[in-house]
């Protein structure tokens, strides 16, 4: 193995460093040596193995999430006036995805121990222009499907699910992004399978697939690359306003390898959560809430929640110090309503959303890449019960 070190040259644990091996590394130079770098047979192979993982029908690899989620609304045929509920605790890539696709989006609560949105909170923000809900399977549990697509049903809305973080996720005994019309997936640097900048959408029916792949690539009505095979040349035919979202070769060669390890690394994340939710047993913070009965985590992230009122220090403040300590973090997310943009063009507030905005105000993210050590983990845990001991004594 010849992993890259997690630690930067100050000894900075860097937040979500992904685990990158000899197996990618060696596809990609091939895939350099061969001079294919552009869509090609690797991405039909990538999409084939995801399929095959998720037990999926039809896959189509593109280059972000994002883009995933973009297309899936668009290939929803959504006109303008259509709304479209999604959770106020998410990244803004699932709002923005929705604004571009000339929808419009509307925000639900989440539930404050699962932070996933919560079904009587989406219920009731349907309307007569409701056509789909964007359910979000946040740090890796997943949501309320039995509810939710029970609302869709009874309103007749499309169901997309943003999967970002949720690869391995498991829901009575079925796979998150295969109860959707759409399930769409991000192999960004910081997520648990990665080829850079990657996404892919699954969809239940073969149209849908066909749609996607076609606006994915500017609309043209061929798969570019079979343009360029030895059977002569074949004119294509520009059959949609479409977009540049198609995935490379480059990306797949890593996905392909990437995706041979996913259990692998998920048992390391496992472990690691498993040892942070002992360790931090006894301390004035909030730690997750452990997998509901016949769900599996994609245990993406590990969030803990701090209130200054018990935890004697500001969520901020515990940011700053714990980076003090070379520990890399994050936080997701502020909730959506706490950003000027959405505020400013939708007049939402953050106290509307109550349980985003709290949990917005209070979290913050510990690595959990499959790439770190135990001595990694063992210092997270110093560091995190040294700042909070410090807080608490003086
Ligand atoms: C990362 C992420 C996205 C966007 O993924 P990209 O592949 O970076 O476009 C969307 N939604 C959520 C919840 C995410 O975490």
């Amino acid at each position: 193995m010849s992993l890259t070190p997690i630690r930067s040259k100050n000894n900075f644990l860097v937040f979500g460093a992904p685990a990158i091996e000899d197996a990618e590394i060696t596809e990609v130079v091939a895939s350099m040596k061969q001079g294919w770098l552009g869509t090609g047979p690797k991405v039909a192979r990538f999409e084939e193995a995801f399929k095959q993982y998720k037990g999926a029908q039809y896959a189509a690899a593109v280059n972000s999430c994002t883009a995933a989620l973009h297309l899936s609304l668009v290939a929803a045929e959504l006109n303008a006036g259509d709304e479209v509920i999604t959770s106020a605790l998410t990244f803004c890539a699932t709002v923005n995805a929705i604004i571009h696709a000339g929808a419009t989006p509307v925000l639900a609560d989440i539930d404050p121990v699962t932070m996933n949105l919560d079904p009587n909170q989406v219920e009731a923000k349907v309307t007569h222009r409701t056509r789909a809900i964007m359910p979000v399977h946040f740090a890796g549990r997943p949501c309320e499907m039995d509810a939710l697509l029970d609302v869709a049903a009874r309103h007749r809305l499309k169901v997309i699910e943003d999967c970002a973080h949720a690869i391995e996720s498991e829901y009575h005994g079925r796979q998150a992004g295969t109860f959707g019309d759409f399930g769409c997936f991000s192999f960004y640097v910081t997520k648990n399978v990665v080829t850079g900048e990657g996404g892919m959408v699954l969809a239940r029916r073969a149209e849908d697939i066909a749609r996607i792949k076609v606006l994915a690539l500017h609309g043209m009505s061929k798969d570019a690359w079979r343009r360029f095979s030895d059977e002569g040349y074949k004119h294509y035919h520009v059959v949609a306003a479409g977009f540049k979202y198609n995935m490379m070769d480059l990306q797949a060669a890593i996905g392909i390898h990437q995706l041979q390890r996913v259990e692998r690394y998920w048992q390391r994340r496992r472990e690691i959560w498993s040892r942070y939710q002992q360790a931090f047993a006894d301390l004035p913070i909030v730690r997750p809430t452990e997998p509901e009965p016949d769900t599996r985590h994609a245990y993406h992230l590990y969030t803990i929640l701090l209130d200054q009122r018990n935890a004697g220090i500001s969520r901020d403040q515990f940011l700053e110090a714990i980076t003090k300590h070379n520990i890399g973090v994050g936080v997701h997310y502020l909730s959506v309503p706490e950003h000027p943009y959405y505020r400013e063009t939708f007049g939402w507030r953050p106290q509307d959303y109550p349980a985003a905005m709290q949990i917005g105000r209070q979290t913050v993210s510990l690595p959990l890449s499959a790439r770190l050590a135990d001595r990694d983990v063992a210092d997270v845990i110093a560091a995190v019960q040294e700042v909070l001991s410090r807080s608490n004594s003086s």
